[in-house]
Formats: structure tokens, sequence, C-alpha cells
């Protein structure tokens, strides 16, 4: 016999666990059907832990200023104790978030559910059948794992949150965020660590100069950048892993990992059975209220590829549940959204780059490069960067893009102005305040150069 539900959600991720409760809350009967651990990838295995691991790794950052400021440091790290603290940590937020479910009454169910019909839902383990008129997929995606001989070998993100040591040293394949934020919490433990891409510079889709800002440091930091290099097999040496990059070069690593990549979870669940169609691009193809081709079947977040960020996952889950379960329809606007690299030094941008920019008319570029306040005392060279671009002669803010210490913090706070549509004029109004590097932003005075029908004027 089968178990009648208003709403059912397959994935307990950032997307499912909002649109579950936002429903319950608006009085729907929902359960949601999660196959691993409650908070899905960013709370288990990514946003949360890997900014935990981002913050042990600046340590060594700090430590090595501290003598200009008249400490003596003696510091030794020990992995166990990171990971072990992290998992506590991870535990009580996923108890936090089923408590979060069960208070407005949403039904937790740990298995894997299967689609067997356009309304219907089996569970692999329990083998219970669920039905309801509305389902909600939030199901995420996966690390993806370029077909080399040996891969097996490699490990990627899911993995690197658990090793049972530090390797002496680590090859990671990629260029995206995932690899350059590993890579600076890899080197900043003491790891050797080199980054292998076959791009011509990490964080494609960011802005050159934040690229290249990114480039620099990482290889100041002691990371090797190997670029237009792909992997192209792994075999077990000893102790170590060897890597032939092609012609004849090989080397020994103590550890790969793969960040080249995530693939949306689409397959092994029932989506052709459940008539849900995907996109030319392996994700579920949904219209902007999240429906897919099923009217009764909606997704959020990862597995729709629209944005693969956790607000943006939660922000779908809210407006699905508003839609569908509020009586009021909510599409979400993906225009403007800002986006942070927990690397050292840290990067984050909101809005047009500036090459993006230039094909929007004549434009203005408003560019600072210094030492941060903290680095004056020190030995350290590395220079923070702050970009505006705007419309020409003091028109609408288009993009910022900010290179160095808490880039995210300030990025997420003009992300404000910027989304209500501030000129140039508006960031001058704002008083600065000192000493901050984000004064930076509202004292510009003349662009540091121009775009005059698409050609740079210096
Ligand atoms: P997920 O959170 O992936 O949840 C999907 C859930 O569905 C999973 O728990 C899965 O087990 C479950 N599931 C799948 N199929 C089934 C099934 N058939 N039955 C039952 N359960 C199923 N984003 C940021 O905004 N900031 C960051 O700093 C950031 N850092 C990241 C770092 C890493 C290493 C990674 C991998 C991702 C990071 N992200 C970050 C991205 C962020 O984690 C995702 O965008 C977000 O988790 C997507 O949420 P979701 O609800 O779509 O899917």
């Amino acid at each position: 016999m089968s178990e009648a539900f208003d709403l059912i959600v397959i994935g307990a991720g950032s997307g499912g666990v909002r649109a579950a409760r936002l429903a319950a809350t608006y009085g729907a009967r929902v359960a949601i059907v999660e196959e691993y651990r409650v908070g899905g990838t960013c709370v288990i295995r990514g946003c949360v832990p890997k900014k935990l691991f981002v913050y042990a790794s600046r340590f060594s950052d700090m430590f090595e200023s501290a003598g200009s400021f008249g400490w003596t440091v003696d510091a030794k790290f020990d992995w166990p104790t990171l990971v072990a603290n992290k998992d506590k940590e991870i535990a009580r937020l996923e108890a936090a978030y089923v408590a979060a479910l069960e208070k407005p009454g949403v039904g937790v169910i740990r298995d894997r559910a299967i689609l067997t019909g356009r309304n219907r839902v089996e569970l692999v383990k329990s083998g219970r059948v669920l039905e309801a008129k509305t389902i909600l997929l939030a199901t995420g995606g996966h690390p993806y794992i370029p077909d080399v001989p040996g891969k097996e070998l490699g490990i990627t993100s899911n993995e690197a949150f658990h090793l049972e040591k530090l390797p002496h040293s680590i090859l990671i394949e990629g260029g995206g965020y995932v690899a350059v934020e590993f890579a600076t919490v890899f080197a900043g433990l003491g790891v050797d660590t080199t980054i292998v891409y076959r791009g011509d510079c990490v964080l494609r889709g960011f802005d050159a100069d934040l690229r290249q800002g990114v480039s620099v440091g990482l290889q100041e930091r002691g990371i090797r950048l190997i670029y237009e290099t792909n992997v192209r097999g792994l075999r077990k040496s000893g102790d170590d892993i060897v890597v032939s990059f092609g012609d004849e070069v090989d080397a020994p690593f103590g550890a790969v990992m793969f960040a080249t990549g995530r693939n949306a979870n689409v397959s092994g669940y029932g989506l052709d059975v459940a008539g849900v169609e995907l996109t030319s691009g392996g994700h579920i193809a949904v219209d902007e209220y999240s429906r897919t081709s099923n009217p009764s079947i909606y997704a959020v977040g990862d597995v729709t590829g629209r944005s693969q960020l956790t607000p943006v996952a939660i922000r779908e889950g809210a407006a699905f549940a508003e839609t569908a379960f509020n009586n009021n329809p909510v599409a979400v606007d993906h225009s403007m959204i800002g986006t942070a690299v927990f690397s050292e030094p840290e990067v984050a941008s909101i809005g047009l780059t500036e090459a993006e920019a230039t094909t929007h008319g004549d434009i203005d570029v408003y560019l600072t490069r210094f030492r941060p306040m903290i680095n004056t005392l020190s030995t350290k060279s590395e220079r923070m960067m702050l970009k505006l671009v705007t419309l020409a002669n003091g028109g609408r803010v288009l993009g910022c893009h900010i290179l160095g210490p808490s880039a995210a913090e300030m990025i997420q706070l003009v992300a404000i102005p910027i989304g209500m549509g501030a000129t140039k004029a508006d960031f001058d109004r704002a008083m600065a305040m000192h000493p901050t590097a984000g004064e930076e932003l509202v004292t510009f005075r003349a662009p540091t150069y121009t775009y005059r029908s698409g050609r740079k004027q210096i």
C-alpha cells in the first residue's frame, strides 16, 4: 500500500531542506528522502568543512607575519585533530538540520528514492511506496572523474575531507574554485602542492586581473602551477602515485586529487519513467518556476545546473515552496550572483568582468592595488586589488572584483547597492571608513582607464 503526501522531496541538501521546511510551514504534508546525510553537499562535504579547512590553513600565513608584530610562535599542526573537530561540527549541524525539518512536521526518511511513476516514489532499502501530487527533485551532483588509466588511485573533494593522514605532496587536477581552494588548504598545512590545469590560467570566468592575481599569490605560497597540461594516467609506485602527463613526462606524488568539475545526479532514479527531461548539458530542464517537463515534478539546486552555489539552491527551494504551496509564484533572478573563492589570496566578484562589460558600451574602470595594512609590518609584499567597472562617466556600477583579505565579505555587502542599480556617484556618497581596505571602493577619484567604442584608453 502506498503512503500519501502533499510533497515528496528527494535530496536533503541546501535546496531540498529549505523547500521541505517552508512547504510544511504552509501546511503541506511533506516527506524528505535522503540516501546519505541530511545537509547535503554544502554541510557534509562542501562549503562548511571546506571553510573550516581554509581557516586551519590560514594560520600558517598569520604565523609568518606574527614575528613582525612581536610574537614568537612555535606552532605544530595535527591533521587528525582538525578532521575530528570538523566531523564533530558537521554532526552537530546535521542534527540541527534534522531538528529544523522535524519541527514543522517534515518526515525525514533515510533511504534512496526512485521515481516509479509520474507521482510515485519507491524507497530502495525499505521498499515503501510514497505518492504525492507534487515531487521536488533536489538531488545535487557528484565529482566528475576523467576516464584515465589508474583513475581509481585518485581522490576527489569527497575523500579529501577524510584523509587519514596528510600526503607529503599532492597533485590537484583542475582550475576551478575547488582546485584552487584545496591547493590553498594543502599548501597552508605544509603539503608540497601542484595544480595541473588544461587551460592557461586558473578560475576561468572570473575577471582577468583576479585570475592573474590568484595565480601569482598561489605561486608565492609555493604552489606549482602547470598549465595547458592534462593527467594522462596514474600508477602506483611504492607509497606514491606516479602521474603521467604525456610526452613521456612522469612524476610521483603522495596523492592525486581530481577537481575536474561536477556532474548532475540525473541517473539511476527513474527520471525517464517519470517523464522528466534533461538539457543538452545533462541537467534537469526546468522553467522559471523550477517546473520540469512533468508539471507535477519540480527541480531545484545543482541538479538543474543554473548556478551551482548553496544560496542559489536555497533561494530556488524557497521560491518553489512559495509557488507550489503558498499560491505566490516566485521566479528566482539569476542575473546578479556574487561568488567567492576562499583561496589565499581570497577572491570575490559580482557582476560583469571588465572584458564582458566592454561589450555593453563605453565603460570606466577604477582599479587599485596596494599592500594590505597587515602586510606593512611584515616582509610580505603581496598586494590586494579592488576593481570597479562602471558605465562611462560615473554611470551604473556593472561589476566589482576584489582580491585579498575579506574579499568575500566585502562583495557580499556591495552586492546590495549593485543589485539596486547604484551608480559611481552613489558609491562616492558613502563616507569612507578608515582604516579599511573597503574604503578604496568609495574614494576612487578618476577612472584608472576607460573603454570608448570598445577601445582601451589610458
Ligand atoms: P546537494 O546539497 O548536493 O544535495 C543533494 C542531496 O540529494 C545529497 O545529499 C544526495 O545524497 C541526495 N540524493 C541524491 N539522489 C538521491 C536519491 N535518489 N534518493 C535520496 N537522496 C538522494 N557553494 C557555495 O555557495 N559556497 C561554497 O563555498 C561552496 N563550496 C563548495 C565546496 C565543495 C568542495 C563542493 C563540492 C561544493 C561547494 N559548494 C559551495 C556548492 C554547494 O555545495 C552546492 O551548490 C549545494 O550543496 C547544492 O545544493 P543542492 O540542494 O542542489 O544539492
